[in-house]
């Protein structure tokens, strides 16, 4: 499933490819192009056997190419959406210049068009460089998961092969993409982390200048 939207439920049963997805007006859309990810998170479902044979949200054969997406997004209306998400269950910026080939022909159409990265904050360690002037004009929101308040608990949940550094490289990211998006946001989930910890995250964040959000806790 490359397109889809959310319908409230949690699993499979709440992702709706976007052909069945009835009305889109005032939606958020959801993109999915690659399961490629540095990281291997211990609460990610696509660590489990059963999402990788079962999952609808698990691309399976290949990633879709930049045409394939496009064909799909041209049968519908997307100035009527409210926001397109790129995320999934892999780093979209994996795919850095499709993602951008992609944003770029859908704003020819709608200029308008709000869009947000879902994103860990490791690009510009996956790419080597400062990926973030990318990100300029092509995304509204940069949402960056912080999951930890410190670099060894980051890197005990996300076992990213890029190893302690990946924690200051996310907080740097978080930084220089202010430069070239208006709204970058951190995230982490409610319930999941004790409120000391949110605490933390909370003085990281003021200190980086960015906002936090504590996502809702769902099972
Ligand atoms: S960063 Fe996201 S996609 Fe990658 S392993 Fe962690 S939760 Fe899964």
């Amino acid at each position: 499933m490359v397109i889809y939207t959310v319908t409230g439920k949690v699993g499979e049963a709440g992702y709706l490819d976007i052909a069945n997805s009835g009305d889109i007006t005032a939606k958020n859309i959801y993109v999915n192009i690659t399961n490629r990810c540095p990281c291997s998170c211990v609460f990610c479902l696509r660590q489990t056997k059963k999402m990788m044979e079962g999952n609808s949200l698990w691309l399976k054969g290949h990633e879709p190419q930049v045409e394939e997406v496009m064909e799909i997004f041209n049968q519908y209306d997307l100035s009527v959406i409210n926001e397109l998400v790129f995320c999934g269950y892999g780093e979209p910026l994996e795919r850095l210049s499709d993602v951008c080939k992609i944003i770029d022909l859908l704003k020819v159409k709608y200029p308008k068009l709000k869009v947000r990265l879902n994103t860990n904050g490791l690009a510009n360690l996956i790419h080597n460089k400062d990926v973030t002037p990318e990100l300029e004009g092509r995304f509204d929101t940069v949402s960056i998961s912080l999951n930890a308040p410190d670099a060894e608990e980051f890197l005990a949940l996300t076992r990213s092969k890029f190893g302690i550094k990946s924690f200051e490289a996310l907080k740097e990211f978080a930084v220089l993409a202010k430069d070239h998006v208006p709204n970058v946001v951190m995230t982490v989930v409610e319930k999941v982390m004790p409120e000391e910890k949110i605490a933390r995250c909370q003085k990281i964040c003021d200190e980086l200048g960015v906002k936090l959000r504590v996502r809702p806790f769902e099972n």
